[in-house]
């Protein structure tokens, strides 16, 4: 029996790699002195991966940025418009296709970015052309093999598989279809394989996640081509599959067919695959089974996994079994023990973690277990993980009856407004009295690095609470001054007391805890945080209404409330692994249900509910999306719907297609919803227009992700294009998305010309 690891992440406990990176950006290390905080990162990684007993050890699963642009210079897909930067070093070349190149007079935009499947990681999407060619042009799985060798480990490179690659990619032009690369761009990676060979390698992982997704019969030919190419050129070679997020459903038989020596497979995901794959497994391909949870912060149950793992190894026998995470350790945060007891962070909830660091351990000793190795030890580990686990079980932390009760009360009731829109809509517009076109913002205003500090100095109680919250209502105020002055029609009130959206509910909800070192890769050098939910949710008391209220105080216009909807706080955050993600949806939205009656009485007629993850949550297979769908408006309706036909909710989203999902968005029935609609130029607006969306809407007018000003005019051209599509009167006009990364000169300004361009879109009328 082995024990695997898909791969370890990068960015050190610390966050080593991210200071490194942005240090090297900003000109203050040399390139030099960057590699070599890589190099000490990487050997720390394997190192601890070999003390703890993995047999296959990944390497090229450290980056300096993303592993699937890694993959791109590797095979010299580097796009047309980085040819000037010829006589750069590849280091700069790579920073140039991920962050673009504004320098020395030029200016080359940066490659597209993505979300990886279904996580919040994002990747570098290769851009590929019509007889795309492909070359050997980066050596680094070639060197970070050679790095690991010379420092003693013999590691199994990992490298995205060439059909999945592909499927990553987007092609840039019309006439082809990628897939149909793959035939100039299989001898490439038998050239890669040749030379690892060459140098020593004796296990190989290709990740081929789309294995897990639906494949059109193209991608499955060419999945036979390659790894049949593959065993011809090299028989001998260990070829590891690796799959992850999903079950392999129809595409089993094929996977299990394919001539390599293990198959690895997610059961954290979807366990029930296992008794299918048992039953289709030829003799001579081993499992890989990705038992330990690589996506969440809990603890494994060894009693559990260990029935798993004996069940594959009645069928199997222990030497064709593998034990590994189910996915790559990239999407965990490093390790548990740096935590420290903290107000939230209990030693209790310290004891129910396993960080990646922890998660290696937990293959090392499950598979420990199931071999009868390392006897006492093992034992030892396994009666603390009993221990641990059952203390999670029936934790007073965890479980609250009057939320269980609540949640098993709900009744259809509750998730309806009073009345549908077409009343509502009357009732509303007699209280509010807005005009055509009424203009308002996303909800922040900038953090300036002034507002960032006040919070700091509160932490390190530098100044009191009652002071920071006097320097908060001092720039609330003035933000209230400055929107009365321009003319806009709904004012907020800023959001300066929020570190962050979702943090700053789910610190004053119960059921959150949160970590210091917790950090896991969004994208490039960014890294977040999220919080854990552990336990049922509750609200113990108002969360925003003070600071909406006192807003309000200050001006007879109308503020607008804001808050975070249930979707949004559970997508960013760790989730309980103990209970359905829709369970604890729904406890969430009791809490921000609560929340809103709480403005409404407090006196705000318009409350905010953003969801801008609704659509990240999407799962990967189409055929569950309705399920997903249904709870997660379910819970956007039942957080929106304890109000009077009087207030009207709004709601936000960025970024988002809307196409596909425009009936539940429809469905979720905000009075009015405010989405990103500038950079596409308010193409995002066909979707609401062909479904005939019924309820009213603010297309973005300006893009709020760069410091350019728009002027009146291009937003009266662009609301004059959404009044081609969308009633005028169901028109609102706004920003893109909250300006908290602005800064305030922009602004002022952006958002005066804006005002000016509603008024004139008035006069017309
Ligand atoms: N109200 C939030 C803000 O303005 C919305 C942010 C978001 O959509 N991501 O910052
Ligand atoms: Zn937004």
């Amino acid at each position: 029996m082995f024990t695997n690891n898909l791969g370890y992440p990068r960015i050190g406990s610390n966050r080593e790699l991210k200071k490194a990176c942005e240090n090297y950006w900003a000109g203050n290390i040399s390139q030099q002195e960057l590699l070599h905080a890589a190099q000490q990162l990487r050997l720390h990684n394997l190192y601890l991966q070999k003390e703890a007993g993995i047999n296959l050890i990944p390497s090229n699963d450290f980056s300096l940025y993303d592993q699937v642009l890694d993959l791109s210079l590797t095979l010299g897909v580097i796009p047309a418009r980085y040819e000037v930067l010829g006589d750069k070093s590849q280091t700069d070349l790579y920073f140039a296709m991920a962050r673009g190149y504004q320098k020395d007079g030029l200016d080359i935009t940066a490659m597209e970015m993505t979300k990886w499947f279904d996580t919040n990681y994002h990747y570098i999407v290769p851009e590929f052309y019509k007889n795309q060619e492909f070359s050997f042009f980066s050596k680094k799985i070639v060197d970070e093999f050679i790095e690991a060798k010379a420092n003693g480990i013999l590691t199994k490179p990992v490298i995205i598989g060439p059909v999945s690659y592909l499927l990553l990619g987007k092609e840039k032009e019309a006439g082809f279809d990628r897939i149909d690369l793959i035939k100039n761009l299989l001898p490439v990676y038998i050239d890669i394989i040749t030379e690892l060979v060459d140098k020593g390698v004796e296990w190989i992982q290709f990740d081929e996640p789309f294995l897990a997704l639906h494949l059109s019969e193209k991608d499955k030919t060419a999945l036979i081509y390659v790894y049949t190419e593959i065993k011809m050129a090299f028989p001998d070679l260990k070829v590891l599959i690796a799959t992850y997020f999903e079950g392999l459903g129809e595409n089993s038989q094929l996977a299990v067919s394919l001539p390599v020596c293990a198959l690895h497979i997610d059961l954290v995901r979807n366990p029930e695959q296992l008794q299918q794959l048992l039953d289709i497994v030829p003799d001579g391909l081993s499992l890989s089974l990705g038992i330990v949870d690589g996506r969440n912060i809990w603890k494994n149950d060894f009693t559990a996994s260990l029935k798993i793992i004996d069940t594959a190894v009645k069928k199997l026998g222990k030497n064709r079994i593998i034990i590994a995470p189910s996915c790559s350790l990239l999407h965990a945060p490093c390790d548990s023990d740096l935590e420290t007891n903290d107000a939230t962070l209990t030693p209790q909830i310290r004891d129910w973690l396993a960080f990646a660091k922890q998660k290696i351990n937990e293959v090392v000793v499950l598979k420990q277990l199931a071999n009868s190795e390392n006897i006492t030890n093992a034992a030892n580990s396994l009666k603390s993980n009993i221990a641990a686990i059952a203390s999670k079980k029936t934790s007073g932390l965890i479980h609250n009856t009057t939320v269980k009760e609540r949640v098993a009360s709900i009744t259809e009731g509750d998730s309806k407004r009073n009345n549908p829109f077409s009343i509502r809509k009357n009732i509303q517009a007699k209280i509010l009295n807005l005009p055509l076109y009424p203009t308002t913002t996303i909800g922040s205003f900038p953090q300036t690095a002034g507002v960032r500090g006040w919070r700091a100095q509160l932490k390190k109680e530098a100044i009191t609470l009652s002071q920071y919250e006097a320097l908060v209502k001092k720039e609330t105020e003035a933000t209230i001054r400055f929107q009365e002055s321009i003319g806009l029609d709904v004012l907020v009130h800023g959001e300066f007391e929020r570190n962050d959206m979702v943090e700053y509910f789910g610190e004053q909800l119960e059921g959150f805890a949160f970590t210091k070192n917790g950090w896991v890769q969004s994208y490039g050098s960014r890294c977040v945080k999220p919080p854990i939910i552990y336990g049922d949710v509750y609200r113990t008391q108002a969360m925003t209404v003070k600071w909406s209220a006192y807003a309000q105080s200050l001006t007879n216009k109308l503020v607008k409330g804001m808050l975070t909807g249930p979707v949004t706080i559970l997508q960013w955050s760790f989730v309980r692994n103990d209970q359905p993600r829709k369970d604890t949806c729904t406890q969430i939205a009791l809490a921000i249900r609560d929340e809103v009656a709480d403005l409404e009485a407090a006196g705000i007629k318009i409350i905010q509910i953003d969801e801008p993850a609704i659509r990240e949550g999407l799962p990967l297979r189409k055929e569950q999306w309705r399920e997903y769908l249904n709870w997660a408006v379910t819970a956007f309706r039942i957080s929106a719907s304890g109000v009077d036909d009087a207030t009207q909710v709004h709601t936000h989203m960025c970024y988002s297609e809307f196409n596909d999902i425009i009936e539940d968005i429809a469905n979720m029935d905000a009075d009015v919803i405010t989405i990103e609609c500038s950079r596409s130029q308010m193409e995002l607006l066909d979707a609401f227009a062909d479904f005939k969306y019924p309820n009213q809407i603010g297309p973005g007018v300006y893009d709020i992700h760069s410091p350019r000003v728009p002027n009146k005019e291009e937003m009266v051209i662009l609301m004059n294009k959404a009044a081609l599509v969308i009633p005028k009167e169901q028109l609102w006009v706004n920003p893109d998305c909250g300006l908290k990364t602005r800064h305030w000169p922009e602004t002022k300004q952006a958002l005066a010309e804006m005002v000016a361009a509603a008024k004139e879109l008035r006069l017309k009328e």
